[in-house]
């Protein structure tokens, strides 16, 4: 097996972050070379070119990007985010991340991601519905309720699934509800969907507080992002009696030790469509970054990656680390985590309650029967609850750190479908 990949200038490549981990679990669960070498590597990866007409009458054409990471345990799954950096090792990190989010809570899918290279707050709607149906077409075989199943990320929503699932239902020539997941609730989409990863991560933070014997009301939280993750944690955790005392969008941050009122927060950012650090309600103001090293018991970045890193690791006050957004800590900040005794709650872990209600949105598009937000909340906390306690338990057992016990658990799971699959090589 090579030696692991990380080097110092690579600490803000995604990838590299996600393959270092990749490697100390591997070796840790002393995985044989073939099957290390086949995991190692995503299924396949595409470009395409989306040629669209702008509102103004020019041409343009966007970059857009699926990578499939594996589809042993089933069906590829995973979001689609449209942004203006995106790149092709950025959606391959993903993917591969999807692919041991869904081992770590055991629902029956692999692990892809997609991205288009775009602004969506600089394009009109139309610009945005026709990139979007361009894409869908050009990937027309590549996806499918048993194939892959896309999902929102980062810059999409309901109305780019709604979008997703019409192309492909045009082309199929059948309304296909299942192709994709995080639709709208009218047209196939799950009850308690929208608020699924902010649920989780609600859920997993109140595991931890019971294994170190604190109260909701005892703990500071402090989200960084107040999109569809972070809003919903901020907000949920607020109604469930945690006090949240830092809070911030791409705008900036606010800090406020007496807490924040989260409704009014998301009547002004939400509804009102304001910059958060100009919430008329208090707290001091400072960039979204400094937000994440102020006092605090949980600290919860749910915004973008390469948030927490070697160079700032130090300065995190929290005792507890649930990570809601994708890769917010560089593989290089592991070490310093780990000095300082945090507890962390790996985002392949914290915010896998997103792709468990996905799943569960997709097993009702293809039974056509659909559940109350009642039993998917129920579901999913008995998923993350049961998830949970099994990375914990791993951790203890192989006296390794949560994130690595999250790896290895779903490693495992998917090295171990695989043996019995075999390799078709
Ligand atoms: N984009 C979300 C994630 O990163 C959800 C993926 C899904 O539901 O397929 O987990």
């Amino acid at each position: 097996m090579p030696t692991p990949t990380l080097s110092p200038h690579d600490e803000m490549n995604v990838y590299a972050s996600a393959e270092a981990r990749f490697e100390i679990a591997a070796r840790k669960l002393g995985l044989e070379d073939g099957v290390y070498r086949f995991m190692r590597y995503p299924n396949k990866e595409i470009t395409v070119y989306i040629p669209i007409t702008l509102d103004n009458g020019r041409l343009e054409v966007f970059i857009g990007y699926r990578v499939h990471h594996s589809l042993v345990r089933g069906p590829c799954k995973g979001g689609i985010r449209f942004a203006p950096n995106v790149t092709l090792d950025e959606i391959r990190a993903l993917a591969s991340e999807m692919t041991w989010k869904c081992a770590v809570v055991n629902i029956p899918f692999g692990g892809a991601k997609g991205g288009i290279i775009c602004d969506p707050g600089k394009l009109s709607r139309g610009e945005l519905e026709r990139i979007t149906r361009r894409y869908t077409a050009e990937l027309i075989e590549w996806f499918g309720p048993e194939r892959d199943v896309p999902a929102p990320d980062l810059g999409t929503n309901e109305q780019v699934m709604a979008w997703i699932m019409d192309t492909y239902s045009m082309h199929a020539r059948r309304t296909t509800t299942a192709v994709v997941t995080g639709k709208p609730i009218e047209m196939g989409g799950s009850q308690g969907r929208h608020s699924a990863t902010g649920r989780g991560l609600l859920i997993v933070c109140d595991k931890a507080m019971a294994k170190f014997g604190k109260r909701r009301g005892d703990a500071r939280v402090i989200v960084q992002g107040f999109g569809n993750v972070g809003s919903a944690a901020a907000s949920l955790m607020h109604a469930a009696g945690y006090k949240v005392v830092g809070i911030a969008d791409i705008h900036g941050g606010l800090y406020d030790e007496k807490g924040f009122d989260l409704p009014a927060v998301e009547n002004w950012v939400l509804r009102q469509h304001k910059p958060l650090p100009d919430f008329p309600g208090g707290g001091t103001p400072m960039s979204a970054q400094e937000v994440l090293f102020q006092p605090c018991d949980i600290l919860l970045p749910a915004a973008i990656e390469n948030q927490i890193t070697s160079e700032n690791v130090h300065r995190i006050q929290a005792s507890i680390l649930c990570e809601g957004a994708n890769g917010p800590t560089t593989a290089y900040a592991d070490e310093g985590l780990d000095a300082k005794g945090i507890f962390v709650i790996p985002d392949i872990l914290a915010n896998a309650g997103g792709v468990t209600v996905s799943y569960f949105e997709w097993v009702q598009d293809r039974e056509g029967f659909f559940w109350r937000e009642s039993m998917v909340n129920e579901r999913l906390k008995d998923v993350m609850e049961h998830s949970f306690d099994e990375v914990v338990r791993y951790s203890e057992a192989h006296a390794v750190n949560n994130r690595i016990a999250a790896y290895m658990l779903a490693i495992d799971r998917v090295a171990f479908v695989l043996k019995l699959r075999g390799i078709y090589a």
